[in-house]
């Protein structure tokens, strides 16, 4: 089996991955390190949990030691955008272990932050430059970063930065940047746009991919469950008597909405924190801080907030509201079962969410299994026979699948799932929380009350 070292690794960073804990390299680091090593462009088709932050740091830092020099005043030598603040310091903390003992700087910049003190950083130049693309061209404008002197370039999340409306920055940075470079490209998913944005980025790049693009992280767990939207919170509450949930991302589908669980979370003696993007950066350093040390068993995100979040020992995954972008559904539940770890994602699906899980099965090519409790609404019988939802634009009706044979008791579910394991996104996509608050019914927490699930009968 090949080991960092066969891989060309020199010896600071394998001390500092032995220090980090890692032993064997993940298939995207296996397949990438050469590359990028090479000097030659990179298209990297790989989900979140993958190991790809290394893929692309390690082989990095190796070229920038193999060349050292001075980056210049107000100059960078590599430049990493990421579309969220989360994933930058992320990214940045990854540089900062992997090249500990190797002496070079790193900088992170990203809005909401001091630019006084993100300037004070840039003010002598750096080995590695990682930015939001906004914060970024704030620098640019104030002349406090310069970035004609980028020697490797890498696009981390693009298909994040295009949901996120980041193009014409990411045009106006392609202008900044010398012609001769070296271009890493990273996106979970290529549908053609993004591939649109690769072409422009990158020259003649190598292509490596992890996982076919658009499937699901293989060792999570799925299940869905049927309920009408005013059941939701009553579901959660009695799921989360289930102590086998240690760690838990909630995702609903906007702000409002996310504050809104968080509040009833708590006062049902659930504690929680919600990330957003109306929360500031303080508010969301703490939460994700509470989470990761395990005084907040849950944390309530909605899907930009939560990108870059790396906590290893999330065990759940739950989808309070499914998302109206099927790719985003691969990316919610690659939060879970992170760096070789097992994990489950439990989404609950109102009928008028029902053309939304089509289209995720349609994109995964699985059908998402059943899990039944009291709470549930009878599954639809096939695809047609749910009360009706107005399909996406595009998106018609499709002859019924079969679905997967296996089925989910909820409580035993639960048990199998063990542990080890921004910037807002365009408004009008976090308005819309079609929550119905009539007809609140009683539940009880105890797990006694899930029903054993039946065989659908055809
Ligand atoms: P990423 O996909 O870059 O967000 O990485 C996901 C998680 O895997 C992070 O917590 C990394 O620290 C961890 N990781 C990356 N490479 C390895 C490795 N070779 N062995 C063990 N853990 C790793």
């Amino acid at each position: 089996m090949t080991n960092f070292k066969d891989l060309g690794v020199s010896a600071p960073i394998l001390k500092a991955l032995d220090a980090e804990g890692y032993t064997q390299p993940t298939p995207i680091q296996v397949q990438a390190l050469p590359i990028v090593q090479e000097g030659r462009d990179l298209i990297g088709l790989a989900q979140t949990g993958t190991g790809k932050t290394a893929a692309f740091a390690l082989p990095i830092l190796d070229r920038l030691m193999a060349n050292r020099k001075h980056a210049g005043e107000k100059s960078c030598r590599t430049l990493v955008l990421a579309p969220t603040r989360e994933l930058a310091a992320q990214i940045g903390d990854s540089f900062r272990a992997y090249g500990r003992f190797l002496g070079l700087s790193t900088a992170v910049v990203f809005g909401g932050a001091s630019m006084f003190k993100q300037k004070q950083a840039l003010c002598r130049g750096v080995d590695i430059l990682v930015a939001t693309p906004g914060r970024l061209l704030d620098h640019v404008s104030q002349r406090s970063v310069r970035l004609d002197k980028v020697e490797i370039l890498v696009l981390d999340e693009a298909d994040h930065m295009l949901d996120m409306g980041f193009i014409h920055d990411l045009r106006r940075i392609a202008t900044l940047l010398p012609k001769q470079r070296q271009s890493l490209f990273f996106s979970a998913t290529m549908p053609p746009p993004i591939a649109e944005l690769a072409a422009q980025f990158l020259n003649n790049p190598e292509r490596v991919s992890v996982t076919p693009p658009s499937t699901t992280a293989e060792r999570v767990e799925q299940a869905v469950i049927h309920i009408d939207q005013n059941k939701k919170q009553d579901l959660l509450h009695a799921l989360l008597a289930d102590k086998t949930i240690t760690r838990a991302l909630v995702f609903t589908r906007t702000k409002h909405g996310a504050d809104r669980v968080v509040k009833k979370l708590e006062s049902a003696n659930f504690p929680a924190e919600a990330i957003h993007g109306n929360k500031s950066q303080g508010q969301r350093t703490r939460a994700l801080d509470a989470f990761k040390k395990g005084r907040a068993r849950l944390l309530v995100a909605t899907e930009i907030a939560a990108r870059g979040i790396d906590v290893d020992e999330i065990s759940h995954v739950i989808n309070f509201d499914l998302p109206n972008v099927p790719e985003q559904y691969v990316h919610r539940i690659g939060r879970t079962a992170r760096a070789g770890a097992g994990g489950m994602a439990i989404s609950f699906c109102a009928p008028d969410e029902r053309a939304y899980l089509r289209d995720i099965e349609r994109l995964t090519k699985q059908a998402v299994p059943l899990m039944e409790t009291d709470l549930s609404l009878r599954a639809p019988k096939s695809e047609g026979a749910g009360p009706r939802t107005k399909a996406p634009a595009g998106r018609g009706g499709q002859p019924q699948r079969k679905r997967a044979p296996k089925k989910h008791h909820a409580s035993e579910a639960h048990g199998k799932a063990h542990a080890k394991q921004g910037h807002t996104r365009s408004r009008a996509r976090e308005e819309g929380d079609r929550r119905d608050r009539k007809g609140n019914s009683v539940w009880s927490n105890s797990p006694a009350h899930y029903r054993k699930q039946r065989k659908p009968t055809r």
